[in-house]
């Protein structure tokens, strides 16, 4: 029997589900897609077979009740492509898990033990945390034979100094409550800041890294010698920068203030900052290139919001450099970062003496890898680094399940 070397990936979601199917010969992608709007009358699945090349992306609408019946449909359309879930060429399943709190550092083989920890640290993470676990006990249920391996958005964050992860607040109520800065996106910030070690040819524990993940969530962190020092989200992913639907830091009287004077329930005020805030609250849209187009056509709020958002970017750069005391290079990454030009350009503009700069010709350039954007004299570097965060959930997997990756 040949050995298997299949990963599959779920970013299980609120009502959502992400997929893809990975060969972890080469780390290449068989399938992606999507299921949306789950538990709604018009659920829809976006199935794109990468394999072969030769089918084509497939979309239909549907009911889709749950999580079971979305990895159900997930699981039909891979069939389809001669991928199915019962393959004998299946390694492993990895998750995608929020909240891992402090218990788990690392990726980790789910038990019932795991999932009970998943489980009890729902109430710092409401609204993934309950989704993550439907994802892993469905899968569960379709593959109990297969290792399940869960790989934590938090994990690359714990080894924050105290000094950076705690709270000035009581420490007995933060301790009862588990209050502190966890931060998250940690996949895709380890994956980064080692690919920008790699990018500059060194080894990740030469250098220091400011990441900033820019996608529709955002988030800043500062790495030293591969080790993740500080971090812009908190308790939950609403702290730090301005994001595309999340207001990011303000002061928290405004919560009680709201709450006092405006009479909102603390539902309406967590529905307020992270759903209608951000972008989308300053100018109604939360899409960027939507900004960029308002931008040129001279409307004023587009502008306010894209200057506010870069504000405070810059400040989290000069944050992040005071704490880490020597930069090696700033990567911006995910859908903004990757992607929006201007928001690279505006962020670093004026901190030369800093050492940073952004090229305009190479800034402008668009590229499928990493790349550096800063001039040949800067004394950091300045890069965009494609994110991949199911790569590496699919990478830490498939090592977990006892494969080895070549890629
Ligand atoms: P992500 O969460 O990483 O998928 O990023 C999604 C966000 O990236 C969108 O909401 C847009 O704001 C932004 N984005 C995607 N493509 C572009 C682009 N070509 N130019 C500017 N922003 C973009």
């Amino acid at each position: 029997m040949t050995t298997p070397t299949r990963v599959l990936v779920l970013n299980s979601g609120s009502s959502s589900v992400k997929y893809q199917l990975l060969d972890m010969r080469d780390a290449s992608r068989l399938a992606v897609g999507l299921v949306e709007r789950i538990g709604e009358s018009s659920s829809r699945v976006a199935h794109t077979p990468l394999e072969g090349g030769g089918a084509e992306r497939r979309e239909r609408t549907a009911p889709i009740a749950d999580h079971a019946a979305a990895l159900k449909a997930v699981a039909e359309e891979l069939a389809r492509d001669g991928l199915g879930l019962d393959s004998p060429e299946l390694a492993a399943i990895g998750h995608r898990v929020v909240h891992g709190g402090l218990r788990f550092t690392e990726p980790t083989v789910v038990t019932e033990e795991v999932l009970a920890e998943i489980e009890r640290l729902v109430p710092v993470a409401p609204l993934h945390n309950p989704a993550n676990l439907t994802g892993i006990r469905t899968a569960q249920a379709l593959r109990p034979d297969l290792p399940q391996v869960a790989v934590f958005d938090t994990a690359f964050h714990t080894t924050m100094p105290e000094a950076a992860s705690r709270y000035a607040i009581d420490v007995e109520t933060a301790d009862a409550h588990r209050i502190r800065r966890y931060g998250f996106h940690g996949t895709s910030h380890a994956y980064v800041s080692r690919a920008t070690a790699e990018l500059l040819g060194r080894d990740p524990s030469e250098v220091n890294v400011i990441v900033l993940h820019l996608g529709n969530g955002a988030s800043a962190s500062a790495v030293s010698g591969g080790r993740c020092v500080e971090t812009s989200m908190g308790l939950t992913p609403l702290e730090g920068l301005v994001m595309g639907t999340r207001s990011g830091d303000i002061d928290p009287a405004v919560i009680f203030h709201l709450q006092r004077v405006a009479g909102m329930s603390a539902d309406e005020i967590d529905t307020l900052l992270n759903k209608r805030s951000g972008l989308v609250g300053l100018c109604g849209d939360n899409d960027m290139r939507e900004i960029h187009r308002r931008i040129g056509e001279g409307d004023p709020a587009a502008r306010l919001a894209f200057d506010i958002y870069v504000h405070r970017l810059k400040k989290y750069i000069g944050a992040y450099y005071a704490v880490l005391g020597r930069v090696d290079a700033v990567a911006f990454t995910a859908g903004v970062g990757e992607n929006a030009a201007p928001v690279r350009a505006a962020a670093v503009a004026g901190l030369e003496e800093l050492g940073l700069a952004v090229d305009a010709g190479l800034n402008a350039e668009r590229s499928e890898g990493a790349r550096l954007i800063s001039p040949g004299y800067a004394r950091v570097a300045v890069a965009v680094v494609p994110t991949d965060e199911e790569r590496e959930i699919a990478r830490q997997t498939f090592a977990l399940a006892g494969g080895e990756v070549n890629a």
